[in-house]
């Protein structure tokens, strides 16, 4: 999941950012308060991208910056600073923001920002990220790597992807349209039927009988689980 947190106590400001977050594929988590953002960010370990705005209610953006930095996370942070805030882009910088956007800004420059600093980010995160195990099977994110039993299952990237989503949501049915969208990325406009192909090929890498699917079940009409 692209989880990202969006603090902002302007609610027509967070609509706005939220909504375009959501069409380009994330998953934004909301807070209004820094109170709440940080409570948001203990419960969601897995939230890569947070988005900050300065003047909070109960108090402002760089102390939860600081915050999340003294937590020892390496997520990116972007400030969301108002135009006459000039000196906070560097205070903001300062206490460990990756970047910062100006407002008012426009949802195409906000998403590049976001963008780019995502993808730096799941890069980093996860060489950090260790093994997952689940039932005969384990995933090393460090080496893209999927073992059965002890011995390595051959993947493609893609199919790796796959696994990796799966094991990361396991018992969580995961529509065909979000598997696309992680996997291939929210730019991807290709047909639904592309997943499918990867299930099929992924069952005879990893089932014991890849007709009878005992780790990747069916959702009918929905889309795929990892275990029963
Ligand atoms: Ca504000």
């Amino acid at each position: 999941m692209k989880k990202i947190l969006v603090l902002e106590d302007e609610n027509a400001i967070r609509s706005f950012v939220v909504i375009n977050l959501r069409r380009s594929g994330y998953e934004p988590i909301e807070a209004s308060t820094g109170e709440e953002a940080l409570k948001l960010l203990e419960e969601n370990d897995d939230i890569c991208v947070a988005l900050l705005d300065v003047m909070l209610p109960d108090t402002d953006g760089f102390e939860v910056c600081r915050h999340i930095r003294a937590s020892g996370s390496r997520m990116g942070i972007i400030m969301l600073t108002a135009l006459s805030q000039e000196m906070d882009k560097v205070t903001g910088l300062m206490t460990g923001a990756d970047d910062y956007v100006t407002k008012p800004f426009s949802p195409a420059e906000l998403l590049a920002r976001v963008d780019a600093l995502y993808r730096r980010v799941r890069g980093v995160m996860d060489g950090d990220e260790d093994d997952i195990v689940s039932g005969p099977f384990v995933l090393s994110p460090r080496n893209r790597t999927l073992d059965k039993n002890g011995e390595r299952v051959r993947l493609t990237q893609t199919e790796y992807s796959i696994i990796k989503l799966f094991m990361e949501n396991p018992g969580r049915a995961l529509s065909r349209e979000e598997i696309l969208e992680n996997v291939w990325g929210p730019e991807y406009k290709g047909d639904l039927k592309i997943v499918d192909v990867n299930i099929r090929r992924l069952r005879m890498k990893v089932e014991d009988t890849a007709t009878m699917p005992e780790y990747i079940t069916t959702i009918w009409g929905y889309g795929y689980k990892w275990g029963s």
